[in-house]
């Protein structure tokens, strides 16, 4: 897979920076948006959703890639978060794992709402979760996964 441009990377971030501002979350109040590009050069986004059952909430995250993959999109080449010093929780960095591989760019933003002003760390997928459980490494996969095979694992 090859790396996304610097346009690529900045419409990927304004995606994200909109769908946090779609964020349902009374609750919490901590409104985040994620955004994914991916290898097909289409970019999805989604924003935590709240409910009054906490338990059924739903990451940024989790939400961008169901997105992406309902769509028929399931190989990541980016993935922004946008949110207050946000990270993908432990569940979101398993889900983004299972559709990356080990180019895959993590771009965590922090953006001020008040002065416009945002700090990105880029990291990326699996430097984010060190030993995941890797569908591939356990042979849990059938022989011709939709695409995972593909890629770069290591
Ligand atoms: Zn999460």
């Amino acid at each position: 897979m090859s790396k996304p441009s610097r346009r690529a990377v900045e419409r990927l971030i304004e995606a994200a920076v909109q769908a946090q501002k779609r964020a349902y979350c009374p609750y919490s109040r901590y409104p985040v948006g994620a955004a994914v590009l991916t290898a097909s050069g289409r970019v999805f986004a989604g924003c935590n959703v709240e409910n009054a059952s906490y338990g059924l909430s739903m990451c940024a995250e989790r939400a961008a890639v169901y997105h992406s993959v309902s769509g028929g999109h399931d190989s990541l080449a980016a993935v922004a978060v946008v949110g207050a010093a946000a990270k993908p929780c432990g569940a979101c960095r398993q889900v983004l794992f299972e559709f990356s591989d080990k180019d895959t760019d993590l771009y965590l933003v922090d953006l001020d709402p008040v002065t416009g002003r945002r700090r990105v760390v880029k990291t990326t997928v699996f430097k984010l979760l060190p030993m995941a459980f890797d569908p591939l490494a356990s042979g849990l996969l059938p022989k011709n996964p939709r695409n995972l095979l593909k890629r770069k694992r290591k």
